[in-house]
């Protein structure tokens, strides 16, 4: 059994359905409605209604890139209208009801793409309720030809005459333009208004809620006498996670800390006193560096130094894991995973016919061979709801807000080979870099920065004398998803501060420089 068959959340909670027909905007729909405390999760458009794990208030239709009139293109299992409950389509999920109701679909003459301005033509219409003529975003190809039997028009703008439908008997409402986007100004209201006015769906869903019930799950789950063991990296996912199941139970949970060698300064020092000294939580430091480093000895290419700094991780893991012997004489069953959502959503999501849909592991290869059962307490939430719960479960306040670490360290910050003297240089800019940050309150205002250390020597001068040493590159990104980032504009004041430092207090380093590359075209780390 696996956390998400006792009493899932969407058991608990009132919950609304997301249908994904593969709209890079459907995860924010999830999330609009999270944000009034509205409980929604997403499966694909083609789950069959029969085999639905809940019995969701309300269903949502996302958009799609498909044009429903299209051969192949996805179609809802027409026994949603069987569940009798309210439906909201949106953009393609809205021509998919026009659709199903008569085909009254075609490609329009203008794409339209951008914002628009609505124009709000019947009061009475409940999704509407106190939202005005204003900005909406559209963002599609194809339109309603014709109103569908049994709707009326309740908005539209200059292009689209059916910018928003309904058929307030059953309800089903359309809308042409994406609510869930910030670009549309009060799309959240109308979320809002569909979920709670129109599904009835209670606000409740608020992390502090999420905690009592996520604590008698695992409770469940794990039993009277089977322990857990996880990985904890300093990060704020494994620190949450570790601490919620020290909630749930107690010293039957061993967090381990691998210490690779390539962590930030002082940081097994900071983690032991956060988690064991400050959270109580039952800690093993290993110290694995020399392992780390002696496998690393030669390697230059990236992506090798990845896979071994990976699978040494494992080969550690499993040892020290195996070393813990729970004193009763019980067993280790499970091991604590820090899934979130965004992972969930990224498996399940709607990918188009001729594409298989992966499946979500993150340690395939650790869990066959230690033969232990996955526990995935943070698998309904995304980053900010994580947070949240890390603030009600009292983790401190630098250690939520904390820049994302990648896994393999500042071994994939210092480019080239990786020796015991790199990684001392790397770190030590690292440190001034992220301690002026911190002084001059920047740390929140950047999404992630570090120092990186390049394989290249340059020409310096130090009293009369000439110096060949190497180059440092800082970097400092501001992004809200990773997934696009732009660099931070620092003043000149501060830069010079921090590179003055750096040649000063760091030995073998003659040369500072500022990577001034969005991603794309670059990626966040330089290897
Ligand atoms: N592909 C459809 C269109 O072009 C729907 C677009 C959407 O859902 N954003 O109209």
């Amino acid at each position: 059994m696996s956390l998400e068959e006792v009493a899932p959340a969407h058991q608990t909670f009132d919950t609304i359905l997301v249908l994904d027909f593969g709209s890079q905007y459907s995860h924010l729909i999830i999330r609009r409605l999270r944000e009034f405390n509205v409980y929604a999760e997403m499966l694909p458009c083609t789950q069959k209604i029969s085999e639905l794990p809940f019995k969701p208030v309300g269903v949502i239709l996302s958009g799609g890139p498909y044009s429903v009139f299209e051969d192949g293109a996805p179609h809802v299992d027409p026994a949603i209208f069987d569940l009798n409950v309210p439906i909201l389509g949106i953009c393609y999920g809205m021509q998919e009801l026009a659709w199903i109701n008569g085909k009254g679909v075609g490609r329009g003459e203008k794409r339209e793409y951008g914002p628009a301005v609505i124009n709000v033509v019947d009061d009475s219409c409940p999704l509407f309720k106190g939202v005005d003529n204003s900005q909406v975003w559209m963002s599609h190809n194809d339109k309603l030809t014709a109103l569908p039997t049994g709707y009326k028009t309740v908005a539209n703008t200059g292009n689209s005459p059916y910018a928003g439908i309904a058929n307030i008997e059953k309800p089903i409402f359309g809308l042409q333009f994406h609510p869930e986007v910030t670009h549309s100004l009060q799309g959240k209201i109308l979320l809002k208004n569909f979920a709670v006015e129109i599904c009835h769906a209670k606000q409740n869903w608020t992390m502090k809620n999420f905690i009592d019930t996520e604590i008698t799950r695992i409770r469940t789950l794990v039993g009277p006498t089977a322990e857990v063991i996880g990985a904890v990296s300093g990060g704020v996912d494994s620190t949450v996670g570790a601490k919620l199941m020290k909630e749930a139970i107690g010293d039957r949970f061993h967090a381990i800390f691998v210490d690779n060698g390539l962590m930030r300064k002082n940081e097994a020092v900071t983690v032991k006193k956060t988690l064991d000294d400050g959270l109580g939580i039952n800690l093993t430091v290993v110290d694995a560096a020399d392992e780390f480093l002696s496998k690393l000895k030669g390697i230059t290419d990236p992506e090798k130094k990845r896979k071994i700094i990976g699978n040494t991780f494992i080969h550690v893991f499993e040892r020290v894991g195996a070393e813990i012997k729970p004193k009763d004489g019980s067993e280790i069953e499970y091991l604590l995973q820090g899934t979130l959502y965004p992972d969930v959503i990224e498996s399940i999501s709607f990918k188009g016919p001729s594409q298989t849909i992966k499946t979500h592991h993150n340690v395939g290869g650790l869990l066959e061979d230690m033969k232990l059962k996955l526990i995935e307490p943070l698998r309904e939430l995304f980053k900010d709801e994580v947070r949240n719960l890390g603030k009600i479960l009292g983790i401190p306040d630098e250690l939520v807000w904390r820049h994302p670490f990648p896994g393999p360290g500042i071994g994939i910050r210092v480019l080239g080979e990786v020796t015991p003297a790199q990684v001392k240089i790397a770190r030590e800019a690292d440190y001034i870099f992220i301690e002026e940050i911190r002084a001059h309150g920047l740390y929140n205002n950047i999404s992630q920065a570090f120092a990186a250390l390049l394989p290249v020597k340059s020409v310096g001068v130090v009293g009369d004398q000439r110096t060949y040493e190497q180059v440092i590159a800082l970097r400092a990104i501001e992004t809200t998803d990773f997934m696009t980032a732009d660099w931070y504009v620092f003043e000149a004041a501060f830069l010079k501060k921090v590179s003055s430092r750096i040649v000063n207090e760091v030995d073998g380093v003659a040369r500072v420089t500022y990577d001034i590359t969005s991603k794309p075209p670059a990626t966040v780390e330089w290897e």
